[in-house]
């Protein structure tokens, strides 16, 4: 069911993300998902208990074979990396739809940093992001149906490798706001990797509520190996995350306090990798910033070993 964002008084969120086969069933897409629905708590497919523990596994596994140390201990003293990332920005429009104005996208890029270096509150993750090109593409289909075109733009459009991100703006749709691809899936899928968001989600844009860029952060979490906070509603695992509290299911719109499951914490409303208004999303935590640094030595760095024991 769609509904208009401007209609809505609610953001409610579905999630249908599917990760590649190496993680579980059947592969249909990249992650995806959906913003501004109405609440259907059934209807909810996520990655699934079985996926996100595959994932959490295979990020364990992957750094005790590159180095030798868990999540925790990896992040520890002169180890713990500061990463900047390089940002392909690729608009894609059809005609003068979708344009993007260049303060638009510096706004955007601006947005990340403030976002993940702790300045809208929260955690600073140790990332930041700079933007290296940004190249306009006129195609109706790519533009209107982003994610069914998904192969053939992202083949003809991104650069670099693992540790690029390549940022497309389309229209995405009014429920669905973006959609990204996990870290952990890179190595199968390196041709899909890189986030969509729909360019009215950009600060300035025309989404009401989702106007600020915070779509982009949250896809950018997954792309930097975050699940949703919500993710496996009350039980265990969770997102993976310790300091993340469990919560049942996604926010909406910004609730003043929630706590939804009986584990110990509030709801992370607040949280950038929750459902919120855009105004709502102001924080990662340092369990959150621990697993970006852990989910990019593992699977984005591409000089691995040698780069991480050597970084200061
Ligand atoms: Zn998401």
């Amino acid at each position: 069911m769609r509904r208009g964002l401007a209609m809505s008084l609610c953001a409610l969120s579905v999630t249908f993300c599917t990760a590649p086969a190496s993680f579980g069933d059947e592969p249909r897409a990249a992650g995806c998902e959906r913003r501004g629905g109405p609440s259907q708590p059934g209807d909810r497919s996520d990655l699934g208990r079985a996926q996100v523990v595959a994932m959490l596994d295979d990020l364990r596994t992957t750094l005790l074979d590159r180095y030798g140390v868990d999540e925790r201990e990896f992040d520890t003293g002169r180890r713990r990396a500061r990463l900047v990332v390089p940002v392909r920005f690729h608009v894609i429009t059809d005609g003068r739809a979708g344009r993007l104005s260049s303060t638009s996208v510096r706004r955007q890029i601006a947005a990340l940093n403030s976002a993940y270096g702790g300045r809208r509150g929260g955690a600073n993750t140790g990332v930041r992001f700079r933007l290296v090109s940004t190249k306009a593409t006129n195609n109706r289909a790519w533009f209107r149906q982003p994610e069914r075109h998904e192969r053939p733009l992202k083949k003809a459009l991104r650069r670099g490798g693992p540790g690029t991100l390549n940022l497309f703006t389309a229209a995405v749709g009014a429920d669905v706001l973006g959609f990204s691809t996990f870290p952990h899936w890179y190595r199968e899928n390196p041709g899909l990797d890189g986030v969509v968001v729909d360019y009215r989600t950009l600060p300035g844009g025309s989404y009401r509520h989702y106007d600020k860029g915070m779509t982009t952060v949250h896809e950018v979490g997954h792309w930097l190996g975050l699940f949703h906070t919500f993710e496996n509603g009350c039980l265990e695992p969770g997102d993976g995350v310790a300091d993340t509290p469990y919560e049942a299911g996604p926010a909406e719109g910004c609730p003043w306090i929630r706590d939804s499951c009986a584990q110990r914490g509030l709801d992370p409303v607040h949280n950038f990798m929750n459902y919120g208004w855009d105004d709502c999303m102001r924080e990662f935590t340092p369990g959150q910033g621990r697993r970006i640094r852990a989910a990019w030595a593992a699977y984005r760095r591409p000089s691995g070993v040698r780069s991480v024991a050597g970084a200061r």
